[in-house]
């Protein structure tokens, strides 16, 4: 899908709301706070803006969406629902965002610590990060999808670390997930040729140990299968004649 320039400009306001949620969020973040907070924080910059949330009633195996931001501590690697349960000194949280603006769509998640967090914690959440702009690099015209998940999974490996094979990142427009999915691992083949004014959410999930997930029995969270701590880095992008803009960077 190639958006033009009027569609670029719609997705570069939705991304400007998802960087302020993830800013405001950031700031938040500390021992005590629990992630319902941090959900009506972002609710109030959506609300602020004009925009309207995509996580909200976003529909799943076990009923709709309840909250605007997924909160997903330590061995949880995504879609956890936001509670009442206070944040602890050393933990990791991921904080997964989005907002519709003019009906686009941006996307983007981070994981921040909590307090002073454990130098292996630390490590993760550097090594996913980097991995995730190693990915965002790939992103020029003429390249080929797969690329970014080669690129993702050579940083997260070369650490120790492994790739999360069941989620993955995608195309985003009109709506949040659209074709092709962007695999975070190297699939075996370089996939879809990219152009000017595609526009993708890339977002590497690396766990500590094993690749392997479960579900949680609210039907939503997804931990570790090893229990080992995850953390979830993405961006939304656009492919540009100068490369990749990152539409939902605050920097
Ligand atoms: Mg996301
Ligand atoms: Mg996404």
């Amino acid at each position: 899908m190639i958006r033009n320039r009027q569609e670029l400009d719609k997705m570069r306001k939705a991304g400007k709301v998802v960087a302020e949620i993830i800013a405001k969020t950031r700031e938040a973040i500390r021992p005590g706070v629990t992630t319902l907070e941090l959900d009506l924080i972002a609710r109030e910059v959506i609300r602020n803006r004009g925009a309207t949330s995509n996580f909200l009633n976003y529909p799943g195996a076990s009923g709709p969406f309840p909250a605007v931001i997924c909160a997903s501590p330590n061995d949880m690697i995504v879609h956890g629902i936001p509670n009442n349960n206070p944040l602890n000194e050393g933990d990791i949280i991921s904080i997964d965002c989005g907002a519709i603006v003019e009906g686009y769509h941006g996307d983007a998640a981070y994981t921040a610590p909590v307090g002073e967090v454990s130098s292996l914690a630390a490590r993760l959440m550097e090594v996913t990060e980097r991995s995730l702009w190693a990915g965002i690099d790939q992103l020029t015209s003429g390249n080929h999808l797969y690329e970014v998940g080669r690129a993702v999974q050579r940083v997260a490996e070369a650490a120790g670390f492994s790739v999360v094979r069941e989620y993955v990142g995608h195309a985003i427009g009109t709506k949040m997930h659209e074709e092709p999915q962007v695999p975070n691992y190297w699939p075996g083949h370089k996939g879809p040729k990219l152009a000017v004014g595609n526009v993708f959410a890339i977002e590497p999930m690396v766990n500590v140990g094993g690749f392997a997930t479960k579900t949680l029995p609210d039907g939503w969270g997804v931990v570790t299968q090893d229990g080992s701590l995850s953390a979830h880095f993405e961006h939304s992008i656009a492919i540009t004649d100068n490369g990749p803009e990152v539409l939902t960077d605050g920097s």
